[in-house]
């Protein structure tokens, strides 16, 4: 039986970018390997930056090439313009990711461009998509859409336009991404529901972040309204957590854990994904790994969604 959410994990890139160490390659190899057996079907290995701005990146292009060598999953690459563009397209990449951000303060501050021009950059890396490799897919992942630490509050209809200027543009899907953990249910269910009025079946992934708590309950309310992808953290590594204690990443494991308890299929194995925090663990040795499930363990007699089904 085919899943019925599409679990992408994001900790070798999302999660490696943000801690200060950097994994070696080989380290890196060994945990996508792992994460790739427990089942994932999606997953982000590499941002390709400048290794100048991000060396725990440098690898990007082997990384890739390491993950494209495992058969059934796609594999992602993020991309931050058309320059990042084509080294992930030559690299062989089956979809780019590209962060887009719906703050006007925070979009000046990174790229020095607002939403709407950086829809122009987007607009590039398609035309070169076509032109180097016409299968892979491109999608934007519309960063600070619940809220902004430069800016405080970002206006829904600021979203909304970029979200439908982006999908006019030709992306093949708009995810949002909680950036800054301060997204909360209501707000999650409300955005989304706008996102697919206006944008259809390309409303795309819930990114979100678990700062204060409410990564869960805010996936929920994602899936509650309909969205079936979701981006997730093994051990929640990365995303910068403020917060003492708490991940940033929605965790992988709590996640999966969460969408079988309630009979949803993710097509991922606890056991095996559980297990994939050993190299990550080697790979990155002091680095705190947060997850519930992984702390208490499964409970006892516990059913996954696949044989509850059966
Ligand atoms: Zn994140």
């Amino acid at each position: 039986m085919s899943p019925e959410v599409l679990i992408s994990e994001v900790g070798p890139r999302d999660g490696l970018q943000s801690v200060a160490a950097t994994m070696p390659t080989e380290h890196k190899k060994r945990w996508i390997a792992a994460l790739h057996a427990a089942g994932l079907r999606e997953i982000e290995v590499a941002s390709f930056v400048p290794a100048k701005l991000l060396p725990q990146m440098a690898d990007a292009a082997e990384v890739v090439a390491h993950a494209l060598s495992l058969p059934g999953w796609t594999v992602m690459a993020l991309v931050p313009n058309r320059k990042g563009a084509e080294a992930a397209l030559k690299a062989g990449a089956h979809k780019l990711t590209l962060p887009v951000s719906a703050s006007a303060a925070h979009s000046q501050a990174n790229v020095r461009k607002s939403p709407l021009e950086m829809v122009d950059e987007v607009r590039a890396v398609l035309a070169l998509r076509d032109e180097l490799a016409p299968r892979a897919k491109v999608e934007a992942g519309i960063s600070t859409a619940f809220g902004c630490t430069l800016q405080g509050v970002v206006p829904e209809d600021d979203v909304l336009r970029l979200a439908v200027a982006l999908a006019e543009a030709g992306v093949d899907d708009v995810g949002l991404s909680d950036t800054t953990g301060m997204a909360n249910p209501a707000q999650v269910r409300r955005l989304f529901r706008r996102l697919a009025a206006e944008i259809g079946d390309k409303a795309g992934a819930a990114h979100m972040h678990n700062t204060r708590g409410l990564g869960l309950a805010n996936c929920l309310a994602a899936y509650d309204v309909g969205v079936r992808t979701f981006d997730s953290s093994l051990a929640g590594l990365g995303g910068c957590p403020y917060a003492p204690g708490a991940s940033g990443n929605v965790v992988t494991e709590d996640l999966v854990f969460m969408f079988e308890a309630m009979g949803v299929r993710t097509g991922v194995d606890l056991g095996k994904l559980i297990a994939a925090r050993g190299p990550l663990a080697a790979g990155l040795p002091g680095e705190p790994l947060h997850g519930m499930t992984p702390e208490s363990g499964l409970p006892k007699n516990f059913t996954p969604a696949e044989a509850a089904h059966a």
